[in-house]
């Protein structure tokens, strides 16, 4: 019979390779970490490491070893009304190419085994282990799988099953430098022509950029109208983008509610779930990495492997009651009916919440923990809708 393993970590993105380095700060040593990928590998992203995501690394003791661009400015825009916000950390832009390979030869570098070109195909729950089926037809067997496995995770499909709400679609695509120089720009613009989300354009080292729109499941867009936004409204900025066009990419956005956990098995990252408001992803697995290392190492050492507070711990950290946060500030910004004019002329007209969101992203304010605050602060903006109506109207005149 195969030997059966500790732990098989499925997926070697950020979340894989997190959830790894935790389990080597907790002494847990048989660990295998598969990707049907050979690293560098791409993964469509806009590669924004917020100052949560640069904790997170240091928590995980990884380090931020490839070119990076840091930016610590924010431009928020809604047609012709603009809001730079000064970030307390900058976000630093990273490709993911180098950025991945970097995080799996620094898990390798502590003697974690990682196969690559290694697809989990198939899983099977046993009474004292999971046995998984890979595409060599080789079988291994663990005490505990982590799905790490991104969006199209196996692990999440035994869990879920159906989709209530699709997924968010995201395209990105690099282009030359932009006007906007070093800073982040975040244009909702495009709302106006039925986009619920943003389109981005983010700074890189070499003085390129990645640019890119995410789309929330409110209402349906297809791929061609995703990309026209994303042409139009660079066009808007000076930009032309090449024929070759933006790669699209579905991501889950996180629901509190969603099953995360089973018998033996976790998810963590994409797997789990993304932020709905903004699709950032890579600080959210960083973070879900830790929590799941150390649910892993405690079920080991107490031969318990229920998960039952797994999901709990995952809502109740930071992370979790930032991604409910963001899930609620989504559904209302992202709505398919028109009070979404009212949200983004509370939301994103207004200085003092987005002081909040920048406190946020750079990881200096816990939001969920500010959440009386933004209400009160959205309430009172609701009051004066009349004046904001026209500021919103002047914009997009
Ligand atoms: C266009 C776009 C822009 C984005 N921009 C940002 C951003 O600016 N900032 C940010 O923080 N987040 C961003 N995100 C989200 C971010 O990319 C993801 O949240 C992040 O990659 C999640 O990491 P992960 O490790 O969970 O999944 P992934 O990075 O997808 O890694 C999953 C790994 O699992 C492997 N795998 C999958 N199935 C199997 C299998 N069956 N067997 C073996 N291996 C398997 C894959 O090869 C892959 O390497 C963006 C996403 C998109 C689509």
């Amino acid at each position: 019979m195969a030997r059966i393993r500790d732990v098989v970590v499925i997926g070697a993105g950020p979340a894989g390779a997190g959830t790894a380095a935790r389990l080597h700060q907790r002494g847990v040593r048989d660990v295998l970490v598969l990707d049907r990928s050979r690293f560098p590998r791409d993964k469509p992203c806009g590669g924004g490491l917020t100052g949560r995501a640069a904790d997170a690394l240091d928590e995980l003791g990884l380090r931020l070893a490839v070119p990076h661009a840091p930016s610590g400015v924010a431009r928020v825009r809604f047609g012709t009304f603009e809001r730079a916000v000064a970030l307390a950390r900058p976000v630093n832009v990273i490709r993911r190419t180098d950025f991945d390979a970097s995080l799996v030869e620094q898990v390798e570098a502590l003697g974690v085994e990682v196969r690559t070109g290694a697809r989990a195909e198939a899983l099977d729950v046993g009474r004292d282990a999971v046995s998984l089926r890979l595409n060599s037809g080789e079988e291994l067997s663990a005490r505990i799988v982590v799905g790490a496995d991104g969006v199209g995770s196996i692990v999440r499909k035994r869990l879920c099953g159906g989709q209530r709400l699709g997924p968010h679609r995201l395209f990105v695509q690099e282009v030359e430098a932009l006007a906007s120089g070093r800073a982040m720009l975040y244009d909702f613009t495009p709302m106006r022509e039925g986009l619920r989300g943003y389109l981005w354009a983010f700074p890189l080292a070499d003085g390129r950029a990645n640019v890119g729109v995410m789309h929330y499941p409110s209402t349906r867009q297809d791929g061609p109208g995703l990309r026209r936004m994303l042409r139009d409204g660079l066009a808007r900025h000076g930009v032309e983008l090449s024929p070759r066009g933006a790669r699209g990419w579905p991501a889950w956005g996180y629901h509190p509610r969603a099953p995360v956990a089973a018998p033996r098995m976790l998810t963590v990252g994409d797997a789990a779930g993304i932020d709905a408001l903004t699709g950032e992803g890579i600080a959210v697995a960083l973070e879900h990495g830790q929590i799941a290392g150390d649910a892993a190492a405690r079920a080991l050492a107490t031969g318990d492997f229920r998960f039952a507070d797994y999901p709990r711990t995952l809502r109740h950290a930071v992370v979790g009651r930032e991604l409910n946060l963001d899930r609620w500030l989504a559904a209302r910004l992202y709505q398919a009916g028109p009070g979404w004019q009212r949200w983004v002329g509370l939301a994103l007209l207004d200085a003092d919440v987005l002081e909040l969101y920048a406190a946020r992203v750079a990881g200096t304010e816990v939001l969920a923990d500010q959440k009386l605050r933004l209400l009160q602060t959205l309430a009172r903006r609701w009051t004066q809708w009349r004046r904001r109506r026209l500021e919103l109207e002047a914009a997009v005149s």
